[in-house]
């Protein structure tokens, strides 16, 4: 089995007083896909900012490359955790290529290294090389959520966070979304992704956790998940 890069243990985390989460556990490995699904409000994207140093654990712990995990946002970037936001706009009236560069803003690259990096992303995303001239703007919505990927990818992390990417999209482009975050996990890269698309998430899964009202209900592979499971883990029967 590949490395752990992430592992989360009955985390308790919330917005001052208020717990919204009480007992959440995942675990994310190299070259694997992690989702984390849940209904509205049930407390992932509250994980999410719990793990990247946006809000404080009260309880729990979470673990990167086998350390517990305690310093400033900015510096779990540096250590190779990126974020993508749910609803993450890019620069609209920037061109691709320029949204690309100040996704590499975070590192001190030089400006080969940042070259070479924005060439990388093209080969993942070709329709972002094809476009590279042109305002952000004029992209699909898919194209824009793929750009905002990119962005995230410059940091050159070992754990990409993904908050519902599929949002706001049609299912045909939902589909595609999906395709191309599954091809990421080739180059090695952890993937955490929150999801509300269940069916097109799982299917590129490996590991699926689900949470209800801040506590994990379903941890497992996504192989030895059923349909059922999800659903009863979803709504709470026995
Ligand atoms: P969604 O799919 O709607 O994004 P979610 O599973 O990501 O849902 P969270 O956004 O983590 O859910 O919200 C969990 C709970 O925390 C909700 O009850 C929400 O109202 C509450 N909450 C979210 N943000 C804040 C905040 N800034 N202050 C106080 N409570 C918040």
């Amino acid at each position: 089995m590949s490395e752990v890069l992430l592992e989360v243990a009955s985390l308790k985390t919330g917005y001052g007083d208020l717990t919204v989460v009480r007992d959440v556990s995942l675990t994310v490995r190299a070259g694997e896909i992690t989702v984390l699904l849940g209904r509205n409000g049930a407390g992932k994207t509250t994980t999410l900012r719990a793990i990247t140093g946006l809000n404080r654990m009260s309880g729990g712990s979470v673990s990167y490359l086998g350390e517990p995990l305690a310093d400033a946002p900015h510096k779990r970037v540096a250590k190779g955790i990126s974020y993508v936001q749910e609803g993450k706009k890019v620069f609209r009236e920037l061109t691709i290529e320029q949204n690309l560069l100040l996704g590499g803003f975070s590192r001190k690259m030089s400006k080969r290294a940042l070259a070479d990096s924005v060439e990388e992303i093209y080969q993942l995303f070709p329709i972002l090389g094809s476009k590279r001239a042109l305002p952000a703007a004029s992209m699909s919505g898919g194209q824009q959520q793929m750009l905002a990927i990119g962005q995230a990818l410059m940091a050159k992390p070992k754990l990409l966070i993904l908050d519902e990417p599929s949002q706001g999209l049609a299912p045909v482009i939902v589909k595609e979304v999906m395709e191309r975050v599954h091809e990421l996990k080739n180059t090695g890269l952890g993937i955490l992704l929150v999801e509300q698309a269940v069916q097109e998430s799982v299917a590129i899964a490996d590991e699926v956790s689900v949470i209800e009202m801040g506590r994990t209900t379903l941890h497992g592979a996504a192989a030895d998940i059923t349909i059922e499971d999800l659903q009863n883990a979803y709504f709470g029967a026995a």
